[in-house]
């Protein structure tokens, strides 16, 4: 039921629910001593939350008389989109972030983002339809793009491989296509803002997610926020280069990290290993297959390849020592490390600690850390979702509902 609010009413409701959504239980008494308002104030607007269904009440655990808030989890659904080089995921969350659902569609950025947008709206409807035991309305949309973007236009500038997208207003056509808001960014920001929303001694830290995968980027989190720089390209640690290295890059300089060190040349060179017959395994993966895939590494890696073993270990130290020398300009927390190429196992992601750690001593504390993300291949969808739904919270939604 909508009811015309005064200003301080809305401030109080505004405040309650971003306080209830950050500490996700708190109690009324909590309420009041971290809101400042009287608890007369906090009673008659929890109340009205209560009844509109925005917040629930449960007991505190092992202790029946005492009650504390909760946000109501079952009001909707929040929707986020990943975009890699040949795939997309796309996941439903709930309003806390929770994961329900999520599924990844093969994409083609030659077809345009006409058809794109298409097939990622059929993948919506099927989270819809295979959610349909709760509330499935879409309340607000994220989306990561693997480019530059304008956060505030909500769409890509300049992306290196996805020809039609720049300036393609991804946001303004998924706003209208759902009647909810959207937001778009580097999907290693909304990686990095996943990551340190939701990992309890991230929060409010400063911090560097590094994304690993085809290529490679960067995402900066300062005390909680999103760095994104004068024009959106804060990060973009792929193509600073390495000195001494003169490999071509596709973006048409050379000596990039992500020439070098990026799955996509890691592939590359294995390539070149099977076809001058250099590695038996390798050489009869091509012939079987014609082409080479991330999980041929892997795989080669598991059966001790040497050759194989030694790409992996040095391009991990050269990711290393280029992150290292950032954590001594950034001074981060943390270094936390996701993408497909983390699955190489812990060797590498050891290698690249150690690099960081010995080109960053001594200007790190001992509790600075390097870790690869507990959410996995999951943190892309979490994170866009997240980046919307802390929006929007901050923004005020559902205020105007009560
Ligand atoms: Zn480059």
């Amino acid at each position: 039921m909508k009811r015309i609010t005064d200003s301080s009413t809305n401030l109080a409701i505004h405040t309650i629910i971003q306080l209830v959504w950050n500490e996700k239980t708190i109690t009324r008494a909590e309420l009041s001593r971290l809101s400042g308002f009287s608890r007369s104030t906090i009673t008659a607007n929890v109340d009205k939350l209560l009844e509109d269904g925005i917040l629930l009440e449960k007991p505190v655990e092992g202790q029946d008389k005492r009650k504390s808030l909760v946000i109501n989890q079952n009001r909707g659904l929040f929707i986020g989109i990943e975009m890699d080089a040949d795939c997309c995921a796309v996941g439903a969350c709930d309003i806390m972030g929770t994961l329900l659902k999520e599924q990844c569609i093969t994409i083609d950025y030659i077809d345009g983002p006409d058809a794109i947008l298409k097939q990622i709206s059929h993948a919506i409807e099927a989270l819809q339809q295979s959610l349909a035991e709760r509330v499935t309305d879409i309340l607000g949309i994220g989306v990561g793009l693997p480019s530059p973007v304008d956060f505030a236009g909500g769409y890509a500038v300049h992306p290196a491989f996805m020809p039609g997208w720049h300036h393609y207003p991804v946001g303004p056509k998924l706003s209208k296509l759902y009647s909810c808001p959207v937001f778009v960014d580097n999907e290693v920001n909304t990686m990095a803002f996943g990551e340190a929303f939701l990992s309890d001694q991230y929060r409010g830290k400063d911090i560097l997610f590094v994304k690993l995968g085809a290529g490679i980027g960067a995402g900066l989190i300062m005390q909680g926020c999103i760095y994104r720089g004068n024009s959106g390209m804060s990060g973009n640690i792929g193509h600073m280069r390495v000195d001494g290295n003169t490999q071509q890059c596709k973006c048409g300089k050379v000596g990039c990290l992500e020439a070098i060190a990026g799955g996509g040349a890691l592939l590359k060179r294995a390539e070149l290993l099977a076809h001058t017959k250099q590695n038996t395994f390798l050489q009869k993966v091509v012939e079987q297959k014609g082409y080479l895939q991330f999980s041929d590494l892997k795989e080669a890696i598991k059966r001790r390849d040497s050759q194989v073993i030694q790409m992996v270990d040095e391009s991990a130290h050269t990711i290393g020592s280029m992150v290292g020398s950032l954590v001594v300009f950034y001074d981060p927390k943390a270094v936390v490390l996701g993408g497909n190429l983390c699955e190489f196992g812990l060797q590498y992601v050891d290698s690249i600690r150690r690099a960081i750690i010995t080109e960053a001593t001594p200007w790190i504390k001992s509790d600075f850390d390097v870790n690869v993300t507990k959410f996995g291949d999951s943190i892309g969808v979490i994170g866009s979702a997240m980046l919307c739904i802390s929006t929007l919270i901050r923004n005020g939604a559902f205020v105007n509902e009560v």
